[in-house]
C-alpha cells in the first residue's frame, strides 16, 4: 500500500531508509515485514509511515520479491505449502521453480521457464524476455507480467487423483491469474469448468498452436534445466528490517546513528554481498543454517519465526523460514540511543509465528511462554489451533507419482 499521508511535520523528518539522501515526494505506509510474506496483520511495529514513496516503491520492486521470490524461498514456500492444504477439497499451494528450458523453441524475444506442482506436475512458462538484472527472479520482471505479457502456460497433469490435479490448476491460475493457461494432459471426468483451456481446444493463436504440437512430443523428455540465482538475496531485505524495526522498537535516535547508516548502505549497495561491511557482519550479520543458538527451540515447521530481542548491549532479531532456514541481524549496538524501557520489554526475546499462505501473523509471545507450549506444558491456543490445522501427506489422497504405485509418507 502506498496511501500517502499528509503530515505537517513531514520536512522535519527523514525517511528512515535513505535518510533524506532521495528527493522527498510523499509519505507512504510501510510494511516493514511484506505483505506477501503474511504482513497484511502484522502488529504495528513492523510497519511505519515514516518512509518515502520513493524508497517505498524501490522495496517493493528490488529488495522483497528479490527475498521471497528467489529460488531458495520458493523451494520453501513449496514444501510447507503442502501442509497448509484443506484435507477435503483442493486447494492453492506456491510452485515450485526450476529455470529455464533453452530447448523449447520459442520466439526470439521470449524465454520459457520450468516450475513443478505439488504432485511433480510439469509446468511451462514462455513469456518475454526480460532485461539481464531480472535473471534471478523466477517469473522475470512481474512488473511486466502484471500488466501485459503475461506469456503462456502449458502443464502436465501426473496425478490421476483429482484432488491433486486440481490443486495443480488452481495453483497454476493463483500463481499465473493473468497468462494463457493451457492443460495438456488429457483425462477423463475432470471438471472442465476451471479456466483454462484444455488440449483438445482450439487454438488461440500461431505460437499457441506450435508450442502445443512441440510441447506434447517433447515436453517430457528429460533434459538440462539452467539456472541462475543470487546468493545474496537476503541481505537488502535483512538489512531493511533492521532499520525498520530499529526505527519502530527503539526509536528516532537508532535511526540516526552511524550503525543505521551501515545498514542503509548495505541496504542500497548495487552489489549486495560484494562490499561486505566487515562492522555488520562482526557486530552480528551472520547466516547460519542449522547453527543458530536459538532456532531449534523456536522455529515451528511450515510457519516464519521472527524473534526480537535484546541481547545487551545489542539488539536483534532472527528469522526461520517456513523450512528452517535461519538469519539474524543486528538492529542496534548502542543501548544509550534507545527508547527508555525497550531493554524491561525486549530483555526476554520476543516471538511472532508468520504464515504468508493463511496471511496468519501471531505475537507477540514471550520466549519462556513459547518454549511451554513448544514443550506441551502450558498450550497457547492460536499456534495449537495452528499446529491442528496442518496436514501431512497421509491425511490428503494419495499423490500417485511417476514410477510410484502410491506416495503416502510425511513430508
Ligand atoms: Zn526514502
Amino acid at each position: 500500500m502506498t496511501s500517502a499521508k499528509a503530515n505537517t511535520n513531514s520536512n522535519a523528518l527523514s525517511c528512515i531508509y535513505c535518510a533524506g539522501r532521495r528527493p522527498f515526494t510523499r509519505w507512504s505506509h510501510e510494511h516493514i515485514w511484506p505483505r506477501r510474506l503474511g504482513g497484511t496483520r502484522s502488529p504495528e511495529i513492523f510497519r511505519t509511515h515514516q518512509v518515502c514513496q520513493t524508497c517505498n516503491s524501490l522495496a517493493g520492486t528490488w529488495v522483497e520479491p528479490p527475498f521471497y521470490k528467489n529460488w531458495f524461498m520458493q523451494i520453501d514456500a513449496a514444501i510447507s505449502g503442502l501442509r497448509y492444504l484443506p484435507r477435503d477439497m483442493p486447494g492453492s499451494t506456491a510452485l515450485m521453480y526450476q529455470g529455464f528450458d533453452d530447448a523449447v523453441p520459442v520466439a526470439d524475444d521470449e524465454v520459457c521457464e520450468r516450475w513443478g506442482g505439488p504432485s511433480q506436475e510439469i509446468i511451462f512458462h514462455i513469456h518475454k524476455r526480460d532485461e539481464p538484472r531480472w535473471e534471478t527472479l523466477p517469473g522475470g520482471d512481474f512488473l511486466r507480467r502484471n500488466t501485459k505479457d503475461q506469456g503462456r502456460v502449458y502443464f502436465f497433469l501426473t496425478s490421476p487423483e483429482e484432488y491433486w490435479s486440481l490443486t495443480t490448476i488452481k495453483s497454476i491460475i493463483d500463481h499465473f491469474p493473468l497468462a494463457h493457461r493451457r492443460c495438456l494432459t488429457l483425462l477423463e471426468g475432470l471438471a472442465r469448468s476451471v479456466p483454462i483451456l484444455w488440449r483438445d481446444d482450439p487454438s488461440i493463436s500461431e505460437h499457441d498452436a506450435r508450442d502445443v504440437a512441440w510441447l506434447l512430443e517433447h515436453g517430457l523428455e528429460p533434459r538440462r534445466i539452467r539456472m541462475a540465482f543470487n546468493t545474496a538475496f537476503a541481505d537488502r531485505f535483512l538489512a531493511k528490517l533492521a532499520i525498520g524495526l530499529g526505527h519502530t522498537i527503539l526509536g528516532p535516535r537508532v535511526s540516526s546513528s552511524a550503525y543505521a547508516d551501515r545498514l542503509r548502505n548495505l541496504l542500497w549497495n548495487s552489489t549486495p554481498g560484494q562490499h561486505a561491511d566487515s562492522e555488520l557482519r562482526g557486530t552480528g550479520f551472520w547466516r547460519s543454517e542449522g547453527q543458530s543458538d536459538f532456532r531449534d527451540p523456536l522455529a515451528i515447521e511450515g510457519a516464519w519465526t521472527i524473534a526480537v530481542g535484546a541481547f545487551y548491549p545489542a539488539f536483534g532479531y532472527s528469522l526461520s523460514t517456513s523450512s528452517g532456514r535461519s538469519m539474524s541481524m543486528m538492529v542496534s549496538d548502542d543501548p544509550g540511543l534507545w527508547t527508555p524501557g525497550v531493554v524491561e520489554q525486549y530483555h526476554e526475546m520476543q516471538i511472532f509465528i508468520v504464515v504468508p499462505q493463511r496471511q496468519l501473523f501471531l505475537g507477540p509471545y514471550r520466549v519462556i511462554d513459547f518454549v511451554s507450549h513448544r514443550l506441551g506444558r502450558r498450550l497457547i491456543a492460536a499456534l495449537a489451533e495452528l499446529e491442528d490445522s496442518r496436514v501431512g501427506l497421509q491425511d490428503l489422497p494419495p499423490r500417485r507419482l511417476p514410477g510410484q504405485s502410491e506416495a503416502r509418507g510425511s513430508f
